[in-house]
């Protein structure tokens, strides 16, 4: 899942500044997981802003705001609304996808902040960094890209103590995690194995993925 944070409201009021009448897009998937763009959040904000002399003229919830033909679908309804300014409560690819889609200043109401695993309701972990050649066969299922605060993908730094990071003490040491998941699951022999170069040649940006034509770019 995408994990999303509420921006600070005053900083998207004064990308608001000069705006008088907004329409807001929420997501129905994602966002709303997190409580930053769901139904409750987009009513939240709707309120929020009207209390500060905004007019809202138009709400809009795409079941997910990523999706194009949703999203272009359901912006439909904000044609003739009169809105100067969209209000995006959604992830960076979310609100990208609005204002791809809608000829108006489109504003983030979030910051995206990780690819994460969902422990349950509100709780989340950070957990792929989508790399591009992901080497969890040989890490018991465990990102070490991810999970180690230094990304080292042969080995620890030596500086855990007790199980923790030596940089983020509060996090288990990724490696530690991998050497007791590799045991735990008769594949201790990969700690000594030479591992292949990681590659990073699948971390350029922007990248494109076309099934239909068989392609990715
Ligand atoms: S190795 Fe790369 S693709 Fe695999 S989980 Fe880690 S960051 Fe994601
Ligand atoms: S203590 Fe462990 S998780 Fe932290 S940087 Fe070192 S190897 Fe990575």
């Amino acid at each position: 899942m995408i994990i999303t944070e509420k921006k600070p409201a005053e900083e998207l009021l004064a990308m608001l500044s000069g705006v008088r009448k907004v329409a807001l897009v929420g997501c129905g998937n994602c966002a709303a997981a997190c409580q930053t763009g769901g139904e409750k959040e987009v009513a939240e904000m709707k309120q929020f802003l009207e209390e500060r002399g905004f007019e809202v003229v138009g709400t809009v919830l795409p079941d997910e705001c990523c999706h194009k033909m949703l999203v272009k679908r359901d912006l439909r309804a904000l044609k003739d609304s009169g809105a100067e300014a969209v209000v995006g409560l959604a992830c960076g690819d979310g609100v990208q996808t609005v204002a791809d889609n809608i000829q108006l200043p489109v504003y983030p109401a979030n910051n995206t902040v990780f690819l994460g695993q969902v422990e349950r309701v509100g709780i989340f972990h950070e957990y792929c960094r989508m790399c591009g050649d992901c080497v969890l066969g040989e890490t018991g299922g465990i990102c070490p890209v991810t999970r180690c605060a230094k990304s080292l993908v042969n080995g620890p730094c030596g500086g855990q103590k007790n199980g923790k990071c030596e940089v983020c003490p509060d996090n288990d040491c990724a490696w530690i995690l991998i050497y007791n998941r590799l045991q735990a699951t008769g594949q201790a022999e990969k700690l000594g194995r030479t591992r292949r170069t990681k590659g990073y040649s699948g971390a350029y940006y922007p990248k494109h993925v076309n099934l239909r034509e068989g392609k990715k770019a």
